[in-house]
């Protein structure tokens, strides 16, 4: 058995102390954040597991990491004491009929990035088949199988209560940089103990530990919570729009999650009336039923990334860095905390994504 320090309790602060655990390990945390996690952007994510329509924007090696993720979401899930809310149904992306050459292109960045079997065309009664509701305003939509979302909140509190049963778990003010003379005063101060009492120190602080990653940058997301008993979409949707990226992500109870602008900046401040507009205004363009929608919340938060938008577990003289999971902490946490703990167990041959990691 080995002692870690986690400092952070966001996504992969939480991910990376809960298998630390199940191996046996005795784990402790620090974190500014509430044990809800409502500090961290985890806590406001979509919680989308996309691994195909994320790696069509970006590199190859989104995919194959968060396929990873998406086999091992529900492995770990069946371990949790509780259900946590899975759909497993895939992605259907759509656009308007004045948007027809955002799918074409669309389509062809997809056969140009990904296999033929990662998407299908769906038209007519296929579609009716797949997503009743949609098939009311599109003709058509590209369906990927292998995608998934699930309810962060539920996750979260889940976590929450099996890490205070188990973990030594102390918030604390906003920890700036870390070094050994920091860890030791942190250690003293809420932990009654000494730094070199834990084997490894993990800093999972995502926004928060910039004084440790100079090229770690902020970018915006805003998201909106509904509650609309007149829409029963079991699929995630993304609409492709010439100016704005949507996404739709199913909660239980006919709720659902709406984003998210991407924007430069580490402005966490209340949602802009016009990304309010423009989010809401493409909601209401999927499914009429939205109109009568309830608005149960409006949140913005930063997703913490590094230049190249990929995670990253750094080594330093006191410990690990595990950050830049950009927008994809649900993508690729699953996969980078599995490889951290392989690490940890002094096993580097059982890694699977090691070009990603500075050790
Ligand atoms: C609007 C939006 C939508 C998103 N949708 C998706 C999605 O659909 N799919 C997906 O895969 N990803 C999504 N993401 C991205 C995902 O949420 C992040 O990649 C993930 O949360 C990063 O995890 P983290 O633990 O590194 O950071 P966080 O989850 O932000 O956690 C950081 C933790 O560290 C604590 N902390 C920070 N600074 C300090 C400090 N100085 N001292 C002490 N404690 C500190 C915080 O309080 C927090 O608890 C989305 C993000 C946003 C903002």
């Amino acid at each position: 058995m080995s002692r870690y320090l986690i400092i952070g309790s966001g996504l992969i602060g939480r991910l990376t102390a809960w298998r630390l655990l199940e191996d046996g390990h005795h784990v402790s945390i620090l974190s500014r954040d509430d044990k809800q996690g409502t500090d961290s952007a985890g806590f406001v994510a979509a919680s989308m597991v996309a691994a195909a329509t994320e790696a069509i924007s970006a590199e190859p090696m989104v995919k194959t990491v968060g396929l990873r993720s998406y086999a091992l979401w529900p492995q770990w899930l069946r371990q949790l004491p509780e259900p946590v809310f899975y759909r497993d149904h895939g992605t259907l992306v759509v656009a308007h009929a004045g948007d027809e050459s955002e799918m074409a292109r669309y389509q062809r960045r997809a056969s140009h990035m990904l296999e033929d079997s990662d998407f299908r065309l769906l038209e007519g009664d296929a579609l009716s088949e797949r997503e009743p509701e949609l098939a009311d305003n599109f003709r058509q939509a590209m369906w990927f199988e292998q995608e998934s979302c699930l309810d962060n909140r539920q996750l979260y509190r889940q976590l929450g209560e099996l890490l205070q049963a188990h973990c030594d778990w102390q918030q604390t003010g906003d920890i700036a940089e870390l070094n050994q003379a920091e860890i030791d005063r942190l250690c003293q101060q809420y932990l009654r103990c000494r730094a070199d009492q834990f084997d490894e120190v993990i800093d999972c602080r995502g926004n928060g530990g910039k004084a440790n990653l100079s090229d770690l940058r902020s970018v915006r997301g805003e998201v909106i919570r509904v509650q609309a008993p007149e829409v029963n979409f079991k699929h995630a949707v993304r609409l492709l729009h010439p100016r704005y990226p949507f996404y739709l992500a199913p909660r239980p109870g006919n709720e659902y999650v709406l984003g998210a602008t991407v924007i430069e900046s580490d402005d966490r401040s209340a949602v802009t009336v016009r990304s309010g507009l423009e989010l809401m205004s493409a909601l209401y363009s999927l499914h009429k039923g939205f109109a009568e929608a309830r608005i149960i919340e409006m949140t913005a938060h930063c997703r913490p990334g590094l230049p190249d938008n990929m995670p990253t577990i750094r080594r330093t003289d006191w410990g690990y860095i595990v950050n830049g999971f950009y927008r994809h902490g649900y993508l690729f946490g699953p996969a980078v905390v599995e490889d951290l703990t392989q690490l940890l167990a002094g096993k580097p041959e059982q890694v699977h994504f090691g070009v990603l990691y500075e050790l």
